[in-house]
């Protein structure tokens, strides 16, 4: 796509730091590094989110991730990995070719806070929930 930024990048228009790159994917360092190493994992075909992909396209962007974020971490010294992806503008999504985010994690105080509220559990609710949004096998 002509005014994509992560294409532009794909394409060399751009500068990156790159990470990794196979005939599928690029990754990069994140301009913001959030923590250190922090990481995006494209594929190279433009995808506007996971929400567009099918599995096949889906799968070649998740193959080298446990590997990435494994390098990430013994490479850093990393404690941990989070990885990540936001799809649409609700969910934090702010450039809009699919990326996944690998952040490496030094402790729970280096820069990143994901926190989920702790609801109680409501067992009924749940099981009607689920009847609701069983996709089958
Ligand atoms: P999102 O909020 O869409 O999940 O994440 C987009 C990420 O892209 C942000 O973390 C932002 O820092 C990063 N980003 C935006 N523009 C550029 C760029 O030109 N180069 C690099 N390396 N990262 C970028
Ligand atoms: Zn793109």
């Amino acid at each position: 796509m002509s005014d994509c930024i992560f294409c532009k990048i794909i394409a060399g228009e751009i500068p990156s730091s790159k990470v990794y790159e196979d005939d599928q994917v690029l990754a990069f360092l994140d301009i913001t590094q959030v923590t250190k190493g922090h990481t995006l994992v494209v594929p190279k075909q433009h995808f506007r989110n996971m929400l567009e992909m099918d599995s096949e396209s889906s799968s070649q962007l998740f193959a080298p991730i446990p590997k990435i974020a494994r390098h990430l971490q013994q490479t850093l010294g990393a404690a941990g990995v989070n990885i990540l992806n936001n799809n649409e503008e609700v969910a934090g999504q702010t450039v809009f070719h699919t990326h996944v985010h690998l952040l490496p994690r030094f402790s729970q105080e280096d820069g990143l806070d994901i926190r989920f509220t702790a609801n109680e559990p409501d067992f009924p609710a749940l099981a009607q929930l689920a009847q609701e949004l069983y996709l089958g096998e």
